[in-house]
């Protein structure tokens, strides 16, 4: 009988010859950290248990999509019930339509999308939509956002590539990389300057409205209804990233917290209710250029696939029906947020700590952080020991310095209890 760590040990051997570093998307390899990472046996409400039968509450969270948590009943339901009558069809099904008419109920700018599998893909098609109906090549992005790892939004890309510290990928042509304009988030005057210079360029804007790939950075005030001026002014579109933030920060998504309504929107994460499901949509002008009405070709073979779209349905009818949740995730984010600025403050370490609702982050410096820039001030080594502490205390975080924390609803107060007193343990540790 092996125990202790040597089951997910063991697996990470066999793994690491057959795929690269072992996982199949890098963060999950826990390089950032230095350590090696527990396989995953199973979940439940707030808590994982690895194969070495170690049991965290979980605030990674599937990196977003679980915000009703691990196997919730009406989630798996839908999957097997649906699962029972075929997988998939490339036909069309109800619970598309279904799921299309909730989403453009909740986010009133989305009166037309399309269902993909992943939010890279969807960005990647939205990009090639506003492309295509500006007739104008450049993409602006803001340094520390991530849109998925399509070429040409592979640079400065935030999380994943901040913490391996590379500015871009190999493999994107120089050509690609010159169609991405990089601005620095929450900084108007940048963005004034680059429309003024270039702005008959520009196709679009594409932000993160509520920045969560290089830690938590939300807008500052403002922000976002300058980017809506800025960009109707110079006849360029506005394509909001709701990945993380749409039915997270609240139902209808960062553009119904901030008033904010963009042009085209793209959705994944909690869409798919921890299925591969991603969405772009706008006004149907817009959405009308795609393929088979119009000259934008895009398309998928598992699109809107039946048993993925059956779990994101399950998730996005209990989450309207409960519009509570909203309301308990804001306060239970913001009193873990409040235990971890305390817990920082009793063992002297001058942390900034960045909440709003569900999402959060510790960043190792004074601060403040409003950009990459100063989110790449943080000491990573600390964040690192931070973070060796909670896991060894069961409490499973992101391994990253530039990760939010995800809660769910499925998060209770004993949960948040062990969590504040994880991170008093850690910071005293450090
Ligand atoms: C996760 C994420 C993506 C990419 O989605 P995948 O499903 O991983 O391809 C795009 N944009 C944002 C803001 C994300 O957080």
């Amino acid at each position: 009988m092996r125990t202790g760590e040597q089951v997910s040990q063991a697996l990470l051997s066999r793994a690491e010859a057959v795929l690269p570093g072992g996982v199949n998307s890098p963060v999950r390899s826990f390089q950032a950290v230095g350590l090696k990472p527990p396989f995953i046996a199973r979940g439940r409400g707030s808590r994982l248990w690895d194969v070495d039968g170690r049991e965290y509450v979980d605030f990674v969270c599937s990196w977003g999509p679980l915000i009703l948590g691990h196997a919730h009943p009406a989630v798996v339901e839908a999957v097997e019930r649906t699962a029972r009558d075929g997988l998939s069809f490339g036909a069309p099904t109800a619970g598309e339509v279904e799921m299309a008419e909730l989403i453009a109920e909740a986010f009133p700018s989305m009166e037309m999308m399309r269902l993909v599998n992943s939010g890279t893909e969807a960005v990647m098609s939205a990009l090639r939509l506003a492309r295509a109906c500006t007739g104008r090549p450049c993409i602006i992005k803001f340094a520390g956002c991530y849109h998925g790892h399509s070429d040409g939004m592979l640079a400065q890309a935030g999380s994943g590539l901040a913490t391996a510290g590379v500015p871009a990928s190999a493999g994107v042509t120089p050509e690609t990389a010159a169609a991405t304009l990089i601005a620095p988030y929450n900084d108007p005057a940048a963005l004034e300057a680059m429309f003024a210079a270039r702005g008959g360029e520009i196709a679009a804007v594409i932000v993160e409205p509520v920045a969560a790939n290089m830690g938590l950075v939300p807008p500052a005030p403002g922000f976002l209804p300058f980017l809506r001026r800025l960009t109707a002014r110079h006849g360029a579109l506005l394509i909001f990233d709701e990945v993380i933030s749409g039915f997270r920060v609240a139902y209808g998504g960062a553009q119904a917290l901030y008033d904010v309504r963009p042009d085209l929107t793209v959705l994944g994460k909690i869409i798919g209710g921890g299925m591969p499901v991603g969405a772009y949509g706008g006004g149907r002008d817009l959405m009308r250029q795609v393929a088979p009405l119009g000259p934008v070709y895009q398309a998928g073979t598992l699109a809107g696939n039946p048993v993925a779209v059956a779990a994101g349905l399950a998730t996005l009818k209990i989450l309207r029906a409960d519009p509570a949740i909203y309301d308990r995730l804001e306060k239970n984010g913001a009193a873990l947020a409040a235990d971890l600025r305390r817990a920082a403050a009793g063992a002297g370490r001058p942390v900034t700590v960045t909440q709003l609702g569900s999402l959060l982050t510790v960043f190792f410096t004074p601060g403040p952080v409003a950009n990459y820039a100063e989110a790449r001030r943080s000491d990573t080594a600390l964040f690192a020991r931070f973070f060796t502490t909670l896991l060894a205390n069961g409490v499973y975080a992101p391994p990253s310095q530039f990760e939010a924390f995800f809660l769910s609803a499925a998060h209770e107060e004993s949960d948040l209890a062990l969590a504040a007193a994880a991170g008093a343990a850690a910071m005293r540790a450090l």
